[in-house]
């Protein structure tokens, strides 16, 4: 596959036009999309107009005239078409650590008795922690953090629910999220889907496969710009039952009422607690802009089509230089990202920065190289290799100024 044979997939690729919502800067090739989105160019002007017209001269107003009280709701729906979901069954609220904690809770209360949450060594930290968070409040809990390949052997009658991460943000592995769901369901147990590296990455379909809980990210695939609230997914037959631990008061049916009692909100909104941060909901609301009209089975197959174009090239340009492929080779049971482990990645992927291609290292080993359909080119994962190609070939990254740690990587 040469450079011009990737030219011509570009020139034929339908998604190719939205690549114009975006700015990105010139003479860099940007393979982190999968961990901050780049800047919607709807963005900047919108939010000008927020914080001018509506916050600056509307003043309180706006919660009424500009409908800000609705953001979550109406930001929520516009992120239903992505997952596969209603748009009553989606609320963009809060972070994703947050939503886990809020969805855990409400899982563990309706199934009375029940003590384990199953979840897979490994998943991103986070999603540990906050089980062990709630441990710490309810001592009783059974953790069941285990290989992946246990997870459906650990399903028994004491399972309430499983905690798992459609798309990994490491290697890249990609659930069934249909099988695993039924698997949950005939041991009795619920399903919470973390959607965080598969929303906007490749098709996703919460109802089709019969998800009960679904929490994702709104600044990675999604572009709402650094630290965007997440969201979560409650399916329609558990919106009456489902329990939101951190009842607030933005949770409430009436909550301009200013009643002392709680009286949870009789649709997703129960699932809100405070006031929604309508700078960062206005950011993610035009960034959504950029996937209107977009079908997820395009968004995936050409996911799946950059990750074979990237493997197939390191494969040929980089053989011998120290690479080992840690992504799944089949593209349906990948994600939008792909990594490689190099015994030196840290230098590597600085080296990479440096040149003008960005992805990102995660530790111990593992150059990350993410593909978000929308942006990417076939071109850019050409070029991306070369330079990649190059360094390994150089030794440029064993420069001491590679080797510096800075505090995020
Ligand atoms: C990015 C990511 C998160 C982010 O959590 P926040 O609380 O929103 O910072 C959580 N889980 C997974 C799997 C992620 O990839």
């Amino acid at each position: 596959m040469n450079r011009d044979a990737c030219a011509a997939l570009d020139a034929a690729d339908p998604l190719a036009p939205c690549r114009r919502h975006f700015l990105l800067p010139d003479g860099i090739i940007y393979l982190d999309g999968n961990s901050l989105g780049p800047l919607p160019r709807a963005v900047p002007g919108t939010l000008a107009t927020m914080l001018n017209q509506q916050w600056g001269h509307d003043l309180i107003r706006s919660w009424n005239q500009h409908d800000w009280i609705g953001a979550p709701a109406r930001v929520g729906a516009k992120i239903a078409p992505l997952v596969g979901a209603a748009a009553h069954e989606v609320l963009a609220v809060d972070t994703v650590s947050i939503n886990i904690f809020k969805l855990l809770a409400a899982a563990l209360a309706m199934r009375p008795g029940r003590r384990a949450i199953v979840s897979e060594l490994g998943n991103f930290p986070t999603d540990l922690y906050m089980m062990q968070g709630l441990h710490a409040l309810l001592p009783d809990l059974d953790l069941r953090m285990v290989p992946r390949d246990q997870v459906t052997r650990v399903l028994d009658q004491d399972v309430a629910v499983i905690l798992l991460a459609h798309v990994h943000y490491k290697t890249a592995e990609r659930w069934d999220m249909r099988a695993i769901t039924h698997a949950a369901h005939a041991a009795g147990a619920l399903a919470l889907w973390d959607l965080s590296h598969s929303t906007g990455a490749v098709r996703v379909a919460l109802r089709e496969a019969g998800a009960d809980f679904a929490v994702g990210c709104g600044y990675k695939f999604l572009n709402g710009g650094p630290g965007a609230p997440g969201f979560l997914f409650v399916a329609d037959r558990h919106l009456a039952q489902v329990q939101n631990p951190l009842s607030g008061w933005l949770g409430h049916a009436a909550p301009f009422d200013f009643t002392d009692a709680y009286q949870p909100a009789a649709d997703i909104r129960r699932m809100m607690c405070s006031s929604p941060s309508i700078i960062a909901l206005t950011a993610l609301e035009a960034a959504l802009a950029a996937w209107d009209g977009v079908d997820t089975a395009a968004v995936e197959h050409k996911a799946g089509q950059l990750g074979d174009l990237f493997i197939h090239l390191t494969e040929t340009h980089c053989a011998g230089l120290g690479l080992t492929l840690v992504s799944p080779r089949n593209p349906s049971t990948r994600g939008a990202h792909v990594s490689l482990a190099h015994d030196t990645a840290y230098p590597v992927m600085q080296a990479l920065i440096e040149a003008g291609i960005i992805g990102d290292f995660r530790a111990p080993n593992l150059l990350r190289f993410g593909f978000p359909p929308l942006t990417t080119r076939f071109t850019d994962v050409f070029d991306a290799v070369q330079s990649l190609e190059r360094i390994l070939r150089e030794g440029v990254f064993h420069a001491p100024r590679f080797s510096e740690r800075a505090l995020v990587t």
